[in-house]
């Protein structure tokens, strides 16, 4: 893969995958990248990098690559290759003629937490501004909504509250739903080099990850727990906390609300929540639940880091808030080591949040019902903000569905394979009149799609990401982009067809616009980003240089607040017909959907989707190895390669969506989080078979 001879030129950039956001420099001869070199400046990464980054220059510079605007009348037509002009055009006339017909509210936009800050920060905009509504969203949609939701409630900010360093000083380390050794391998390393040197580890997962004991690390406690039963397992730990005299009761009575505090410590006092009670309902000893939770309570710095086995459940904000009372109630937050820390997962999901690309909420979190936030855009902006939440993504599927919802731009998300329950989103799809796709490839979605407009790649771009420590880091355009356009160039002339007048000329003209706008970022600029490298936001009057460790001397929101977290057992349970649980993940060599991935050097080290089933419940199946294995879900049915595994408990199989053709989320239910929607991937009933002549 790597070039003879020496590079001629190079350029520092971010990577394109993970929420770690390593720093690289792409080396290049001409116009050719020919390697990605980690940047030991870069302070997420500090030279390090994992095999998805290193190889990333080969999805960039893939043949697949469209390189220009493609239109079609209808998804069985042809794709006919038209200038920008034309497909802009085409575009605008389509979303004004459904808006005329159908009302203001029959189009909307998802916008890519792969793209940068100014990227999403302008798809917001054109759906506020020329859309005329606030039927926008992203991808936390599916993935960290409930961190924005639970986190915000009980701390006062929709985001993680340590840098990555803190990990260097913490004792013990709670990781919850999480693998960051395949999914953040760069942070995954970081936290085993602490375990190196002594720290101890909880880990609360279904499945054996490499974390549990893997080279050189072992778990002092893996609660296996059933897939669903995170509140009732955090409420126990919580239970033995309370009753057994381990809240850091100077740290309540300074820092967080007297009276929310007492009705928490009333609530969860309650037998119901000891782990005996719940040891049936968990999987889990009640044993291990108390040694677990005197281990971290008693710690001196303990820290919690998470990721979506937390948050993509029905009960995903309430196991969020359950992870912030055991925080709280412990005094675990407001220093290096300890904290509560979302492990996001695409690179930028951290950012499109931050920039308003939610139907409630415009950038900074600021909710479009508040009169103050929506005058200061309307102002800058020179329109009308309604105060009322646009559609959430599940809810503009659900809206095509019933023939109200007929427009859609989507900036590089893959929704006819990322999203649950696939039948009904591709019925959705297919019953719009207009489905535009913005995206590197002709990805799964671009099968139902009437225009297909060529992004580019994060080699032709520059702007900015903000990873999962809240690190706004720079990306530089190495490369020009293979299409002709940026893809905020794409989404400004879109804006400027539906007559809104867009007109930056500069990429940093839009992070200035972001900055006066947004309190969060309101110190930030390209200047400063050059000066320091990269900055962590709050970045402002207050912490010009940015803000590491969130939540020092009081909580964002002032006092922290607890809440009552009771535990409602999800209506995925196995029965009669389907016996086991499902729950999805990821492989360290491949990435989401694998649309990048898939197309690079390191993406034939994982070829396929398998299903892990252990011994027991394979055996009981006459399944053996490399079976094909036939599953059946409530929602629909796939076919999967058998790996009879112990990495999953007896009871519960595991796969991942990466490839297409194994069509994992049909499978998952339309079951979500009731506060976000965000879906439940992580729990399906299911049956699983031999298939018929394997
Ligand atoms: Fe890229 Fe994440 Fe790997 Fe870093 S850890 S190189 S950000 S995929």
């Amino acid at each position: 893969v790597i070039e003879e001879g020496l590079p001629e030129r190079a350029v520092v950039t971010t990577c394109a995958y993970c929420g770690v956001g390593c720093s690289f420099r792409v080396e290049l001869k001409g116009e050719v990248p020919v390697r990605l070199v980690p940047d030991g400046r870069g302070r997420a990464n500090e030279g390090h990098s994992c095999v998805k980054g290193r190889f990333a220059f080969g999805y960039a510079t893939h043949p697949d690559r469209v390189r220009s605007p493609l239109v079609r009348g209808s998804i069985d037509e042809p794709w006919r290759e038209v200038g920008w002009d034309e497909a802009i055009a085409h575009v605008a006339a389509e979303f004004r003629r459904i808006q005329a017909r159908y009302g203001r509210e029959a189009i909307g936009a998802v916008a890519s937490s792969r793209c940068t800050n100014e990227e999403v920060y302008l798809v917001q905009k054109l759906v506020r501004a020329a859309f005329g509504n606030n039927n926008v969203d992203n991808c936390a949609r599916v993935c960290h909504s409930p961190t924005g939701y639970g986190l915000k409630r009980t701390f006062g900010e929709s985001a993680g509250t340590q840098d990555f360093a803190s990990v260097d000083h913490a004792d013990v380390i709670m990781v919850i739903g999480a693998n960051p050794t395949e999914a953040h391998p760069v942070f995954g390393a970081r936290l085993k080099r602490r375990l190196r040197q002594g720290a101890r580890l909880i880990v609360i997962d279904p499945r054996t990850t490499g974390l549990v004991h893997g080279p050189h690390v072992r778990a002092e406690y893996h609660l296996a727990l059933r897939p669903g039963t995170n509140v009732a397992l955090l409420n126990a730990m919580a239970h033995v906390i309370v009753t057994e005299g381990l809240v850091d009761e100077s740290f309540v009575a300074q820092r967080c609300e007297a009276d929310s505090f007492a009705r928490w410590r009333a609530f969860i006092a309650d037998p119901r929540h000891a782990p005996e009670a719940v040891e049936a309902e968990t999987g889990v000893a009640a044993e291990q639940v108390r040694a677990a939770a005197r281990r971290y309570a008693s710690a001196d710095n303990a820290a919690i880091y998470y990721g979506l086995g937390v948050t993509e459940h029905s009960q995903g904000a309430t196991t969020v808030m359950a992870i912030a009372n055991l925080a709280m109630a412990t005094g675990n937050i407001g220093r290096p080591g300890v904290g509560v820390n979302p492990l996001r997962g695409q690179n930028n999901v951290q950012g499109a949040c931050d920039m308003g690309a939610f139907p409630h909420e415009l950038p900074g979190y600021r909710h479009v019902s508040d009169p103050v936030a929506r005058a200061a855009f309307e102002a800058h902006w020179g329109v009308t903000i309604s105060p009322e939440p646009g559609l959430r993504l599940p809810h503009m599927l659900a809206e095509a569905r019933e023939g109200r919802f007929k427009g859609i731009y989507i900036q590089g998300e893959d929704l006819a394979q990322s999203e649950p329950d696939l039948e009904h989103v591709h019925a959705a799809l297919e019953a719009m009149e207009c489905v535009v796709v913005q995206d590197l490839f002709l990805n799964e979605t671009a099968r139902y799609a009437h225009v297909f407009l060529p992004g580019a790649s994060f080699l032709e771009k520059d702007g900015t990401f903000t990873n999962a420590e809240r690190r706004i880091s720079r990306v530089r355009r190495a490369i020009p982009p293979l299409a002709g356009l940026e893809d905020w160039e794409i989404t400004q002339r879109l804006a400027q067809a539906m007559e809104y007048p867009m007109a930056y000329s500069h990429l940093s003209e839009i992070m200035d616009e972001i900055a006066r706008l947004t309190p969060q970022f309101s110190g930030v600029s390209y200047t400063l980003l050059e000066r320091l490298g990269s900055v962590q936001w709050p970045c402002n009057e207050e912490a010009p240089h940015g803000t590491p460790l969130m939540h020092r001397e009081r909580f964002v929101r002032g006092e922290g607040s607890f809440v009552l977290t009771e535990y409602v057992p999800t209506s995925e349970r196995p029965d009669g017909r389907r016996e086991l649980l499902l729950t999805t993940g990821r492989v360290l060599a491949q990435y989401n959907v694998g649309t990048q991935t898939r197309r690079t050097a390191n993406g034939v080290w994982c070829s396929a989707d398998v299903l892990e089933i252990h011994p027991q419940d394979a055996e009981a199946r006459g399944i053996a190895e490399g079976d094909e294995v036939c599953i059946e879900s409530r929602m629909g049915q796939t076919r999967l390669r058998a790996k009879v595994s112990e990495r999953v408990r007896p009871g519960v199989v595991f796969t991942t969506f990466h490839f297409p053709a194994s069509k994992t989320n049909v499978l998952v239910t339309d079951g979500s989080d009731w506060a976000t929607n965000c879906p439940e991937y992580k729990v399906v009933a299911v049956r699983v078979e031999r298939a018929a002549g394997a």
